[in-house]
């Protein structure tokens, strides 16, 4: 496992520097294990903490720029088709397209540093599943879900999905199906942004590039009508949650004080064979 020390050493020099304030010392809060810190870090996801990553300066402005090409592919394409967006295609559309513009070399190495890194170096704890940058999803497995401008995975995922909303009721819908490692990176970019150039951060909400999921099989549900609130904790008070944990055949990846340093995802459903 590379060290934080390393991350810092390989990422460009002057680029990242560890957050300054506001922080929370978690030493302080709950003694200094390891696993303590980390728990206490999921739970307290929103906050920012002495030893998070941040990007600052010329890697701060890459990231600005590239998330911003990154949405302007995703209007291009559209909604939908992002998703299953490779990178090649990604760097293709954005050098034949004036409204994206091309990558520069910059960007491209941002990116490539971006999913490399060690994403234990961001405090996210999760296996790699699609180890290429260059990973795609082929468009033979996956199944467009009407009405919900999503694509799940044919075979054990769609059964599953169409079970649950059986079981359930439609008042059960799909809110984030297959996602692909350029989505992945433009989603875990975007939260990054927003939290001012804070990866761990990030990191904290969502997998980084090439951690998700999505990109094999996971999905996310919600209740119709229920808006970004299906991406919080309120999801778990609703009872379409609570009918799916009467489902004994319903996981959910990211429990309360999981050991992958997420916070708890009630929404977000593991791939099982039913
Ligand atoms: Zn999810």
């Amino acid at each position: 496992m590379v060290s934080r020390r390393d991350l810092l050493r390989t990422m460009i020099a002057g680029g990242v520097v560890a957050a300054t304030q506001p922080t929370i010392a978690v030493a302080s809060a709950v003694g200094d294990t390891g696993v303590r810190d980390f728990i206490t870090k999921s739970k307290n996801f929103n906050m920012t903490f002495t030893d998070d990553i941040i990007l600052r300066g010329g890697q701060y402005r890459l990231l600005k720029q590239v998330t911003n090409r990154l949405s302007k592919i995703q209007s291009l394409v559209g909604y939908a088709n992002f998703a299953l967006l490779n990178f090649d295609a990604a760097i293709q559309y954005a050098a034949k397209y004036s409204s994206v513009g091309a990558f520069t070399n910059s960007e491209k190495d941002f990116l490539e540093q971006i999913f490399y890194t060690n994403a234990h170096d961001y405090g996210f704890f999760g296996e790699k599943i699609l180890t290429r940058l260059t990973d795609g999803i082929p468009s033979r497995d996956v199944k467009k879900v009407r009405g919900t401008g999503h694509f799940i995975y044919k075979g054990d995922s769609q059964r599953l999905y169409n079970k649950i909303r059986k079981d359930v009721g439609n008042t059960i819908i799909l809110t984030s199906g297959i996602r692909g490692v350029v989505k992945q990176m433009y989603l875990f970019l975007s939260k990054a942004l927003g939290a001012g150039g804070n990866l761990s951060k990030a990191a904290r909400s969502l997998a980084p590039p090439g951690h998700s999921f999505h990109g094999v099989g996971d999905f996310d549900v919600g209740k119709r009508g229920y808006g970004y609130r299906n991406f919080t904790a309120d999801f778990s008070n609703t009872v379409e949650f609570k009918r799916l944990k009467e489902l004994g055949y319903v996981k959910i990846r990211y429990p309360e004080e999981n050991p992958f340093g997420v916070r708890y995802e009630p929404w977000h459903i593991k791939v099982v064979k039913i």
